[in-house]
C-alpha cells in the first residue's frame, strides 16, 4: 500500500510548487523509496495541448503521447523516470468522465453532484498510481492557489482522503509566501497565517508549511508561524530563494523535509540520501571552465515557459561539457537577411525551436541559411527541423517556392507536408503524432556518432513531414536523412555532412534530457559550439560551403 503527499499553494501562484514537490520526491528516492510525483490542474481543458504558450507554457509529451502540463518536465528531469496520462489530471477530464459515464446510465438514476460525484473520481485518480505496489509514495501536487473557486473541490477530495486513510499514510505539505516588507525591515507571516486558515475552512489542515522566502527564518519567526497554524516548530520549512533550481533538493534536505515526512508516515526503512551524481552535476554547473552563446531562435521568446525543456536540456548539457551555455533568445519575426550577420555573428550555435503556424517562419529560414552558409553549428528542433529542410530546398535545390503545406496548403513544392492520416483528422485535442516513436539511425552518420546507437527512441508532438518524394533529391544535393521510422519509413533526422554541426530532427529530444540522464543531442551541440567559439579568431565560414551575400 502507497503513502500518499498532498502538496497544496497558497498566498499566490508561480511559488514553485512542482519545484519543492520534485524535490522532495528526489529525497525520498535518493533514500531508496519508489516515489512518483502527479499534478492535478483545476482548469477545464481536457489537457493542456490545445492551450497557446503564452496561456501555460510548454506542452510536456509523455513517452504514450500525453500532453501535460509542464511541471511533468521537473519531475522527470529530478527524478529520472517517465511519466504517463495517468500523471496529469485536470478538471475538464475529470468532468468528462463523469458526463460520460452519466450518458452510460452509470449512476442508475442518481442526481450527478460535485459532491460525491467529481470528488469520487478525483479521488480514484489521486489513489490510482498507488495502487498495484509500484510505488511507496505518491506526491500529488494540486495546481493553483487555495481559496480559488476552481480548486475546491481537489481541495475537498484532499479533505476526504484525509479522512479516510489511515493517519499514517497521508500527508499534506502546504507552501505559502513570507514576503519582506523593505520599508519596514520585516518578514510578514500574515498572509500565511491567512492561507491556513483558509485550507482549514475548507477542511484541510496541513502537517508541513514549506514557507517562500527572500531572507533566512529565525527560530522565532518559525515558532510564531507553527503556533498560529498549528503545526511543529520543525514542521515550518524555510525555502530560500536558490541560484538554480537544482539546488532546492539539497535546500530541503538541510531543513529536514524528507526525515519530517518519513516520520509522520511512519516509513522505517530508508538510507543516508544518494546524491553523489546529483552534486557532480551541481559542481559542474556551479564551475565552468568556459562559456558558449546560443542563440535560440523562436516566436514565443518573450515567454521563457515556452521553451522550458529545451532550457532544461541546455543546462543538463552545459554541466557535461563543463561550459556555461548563455541562450541569446532572438524573436524570429525579427531576423531579415540584413540583419542576420548583425544579430548572429556573435553566436557559437544556433537553435532554431519548435512551433505552429505562419508567424516568424521567413525569419527562421534566413536564420538556417546563414548557419548553414557560415558553418555556424545549427540544431533544428521539429518545426525548426523543417524550416531547414525548407531552406535547402529553396538555396540549394533551386526550387524557391518549396514550403510546407501547414503555412502555404498551395505551395508548388510541399517538400514537408501533411501525413495521410492526418488529413482525416478534424478535432484538436490529442490528435497529433504524439509521443515515443523509434527511428533507425544511418551508420556512420553524425546521428550515429551523437547516440552511438542504431535504434533510439524520442518524443514527438506535431502533424507535418518530410515529404519522402523529395528524397532523391534531397540526398543527392547532400542533405543526408539520417533517421527515420522503422516501420512507417518517415523521416526522422537530416544533416548535412560538410558542415561542423548541422542537424535537424523531427522528434522533441529535450523532452527526455534529465540530469543524470542529459540529451546526447544537446551534449553533442553545445560540444560543438564550444569547438566553434574556440576556433573563433580565424575564418568563420566553412570551406566547401557557399559563402552568402549576407556576410
Ligand atoms: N507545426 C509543425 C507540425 O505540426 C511543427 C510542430 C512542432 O514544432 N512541435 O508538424
Amino acid at each position: 500500500m502507497a503513502k500518499y503527499i498532498f502538496v497544496t499553494g497558497g498566498v499566490t501562484s508561480s511559488l514553485g510548487k512542482g519545484i519543492i514537490a520534485a524535490s522532495l520526491a528526489k529525497l525520498l528516492q535518493a533514500r531508496g523509496l519508489r516515489v512518483t510525483i502527479q499534478k492535478f490542474d483545476p482548469y477545464i481543458n481536457v489537457d493542456p495541448g490545445t492551450l497557446n504558450p503564452y496561456e501555460h507554457g510548454e506542452c510536456y509529451v509523455t513517452d504514450d503521447g500525453a500532453e501535460t502540463d509542464l511541471d511533468l518536465g521537473h519531475y522527470e528531469r529530478f527524478l529520472n523516470i517517465a511519466t504517463s496520462q495517468a500523471n496529469n489530471v485536470t478538471t475538464g477530464r475529470i468532468y468528462q468522465t463523469v458526463i460520460n459515464k452519466e450518458r452510460e446510465g452509470a449512476y442508475l438514476g442518481k442526481t450527478v453532484q460535485v459532491v460525491p460525484h467529481i470528488t469520487d473520481e478525483i479521488k480514484r485518480r489521486m489513489l490510482l498510481l498507488g495502487e498495484g505496489g509500484r510505488y511507496d509514495i505518491v506526491i500529488t501536487e494540486i495546481g493553483g492557489t487555495v481559496g480559488d473557486i476552481e480548486s475546491l473541490p481537489f481541495i475537498e477530495a484532499v479533505r476526504q482522503l484525509q479522512w479516510e486513510l489511515p493517519e499514517e499514510d497521508c500527508l499534506v505539505v502546504h507552501l505559502t509566501l513570507i514576503p519582506y516588507l523593505r520599508a519596514a525591515k520585516e518578514l510578514k507571516t500574515k498572509p500565511t497565517q491567512h492561507s491556513v486558515k483558509l485550507l482549514s475552512q475548507e477542511g484541510v489542515h496541513p502537517d508541513i508549511i514549506v514557507c517562500r522566502t527572500e531572507k533566512p527564518l529565525s527560530y522565532e519567526l518559525r515558532r510564531k508561524i507553527a503556533l498560529f497554524c498549528n503545526v511543529k516548530t520543525e514542521a515550518v520549512i524555510e525555502a530560500a530563494d536558490a541560484p538554480t533550481i537544482y539546488e532546492v533538493p539539497l535546500a530541503m534536505m538541510r531543513e529536514k523535509l524528507d526525515l519530517i515526512c518519513l516520520k509522520k508516515l511512519q516509513v522505517n526503512q530508508y538510507h543516508e540520501p544518494e546524491l553523489g551524481k546529483w552534486k557532480e552535476f551541481l559542481d559542474k554547473l556551479k564551475y565552468p571552465k568556459s562559456s558558449v552563446q546560443i542563440g535560440l531562435i523562436g516566436k514565443y521568446v518573450e515567454l521563457q515557459d515556452a521553451y522550458k525543456s529545451i532550457l532544461e536540456a541546455f543546462v543538463h548539457a552545459g554541466a557535461m561539457n563543463e561550459c556555461k551555455v548563455n541562450v541569446v533568445n532572438i524573436h524570429s519575426e525579427h531576423l531579415t537577411q540584413s540583419n542576420a550577420h548583425e544579430k548572429l555573428g556573435h553566436l557559437d550555435g544556433l537553435l532554431v525551436a519548435p512551433g505552429f503556424g505562419q508567424r516568424g517562419i521567413e525569419g527562421k529560414i534566413t536564420a538556417i541559411q546563414y548557419a548553414r552558409e557560415t558553418g555556424l553549428p545549427f540544431f533544428g528542433i521539429c518545426l525548426g527541423m523543417q524550416m531547414a529542410v525548407i531552406e535547402f530546398a529553396r538555396h540549394v535545390l533551386g526550387l524557391p517556392n518549396a514550403h510546407s503545406t501547414e503555412m502555404d496548403p498551395q505551395t508548388q513544392d510541399p517538400v514537408i507536408d501533411m501525413m495521410e492520416e492526418q488529413k482525416k483528422i478534424t478535432e484538436m485535442g490529442g490528435t497529433m503524432r504524439l509521443g515515443a516513436y523509434p527511428c533507425a539511425i544511418r551508420p556512420e552518420s553524425l546521428a550515429h556518432r551523437i547516440y552511438g546507437a542504431s535504434l533510439i527512441s524520442e518524443r514527438h508532438r506535431h502533424r507535418w513531414e518530410f515529404n519522402s518524394q523529395y528524397t532523391e533529391a534531397f540526398e543527392k544535393a547532400g542533405m543526408v536523412l539520417s533517421g527515420h521510422n522503422p516501420e512507417s519509413g518517415l523521416v526522422e533526422i537530416v544533416e548535412l555532412p560538410g558542415h561542423p554541426f548541422f542537424i535537424g530532427v523531427q522528434y522533441h529530444p529535450e523532452l527526455k534530457s534529465t540530469v543524470e540522464a542529459p540529451a546526447p543531442i544537446f551534449v553533442h551541440f553545445v560540444g560543438a559550439a564550444k569547438a566553434f567559439s574556440e576556433s573563433k579568431g580565424g575564418s568563420r565560414s566553412h570551406a566547401g560551403i557557399k559563402k552568402s551575400e549576407l556576410i
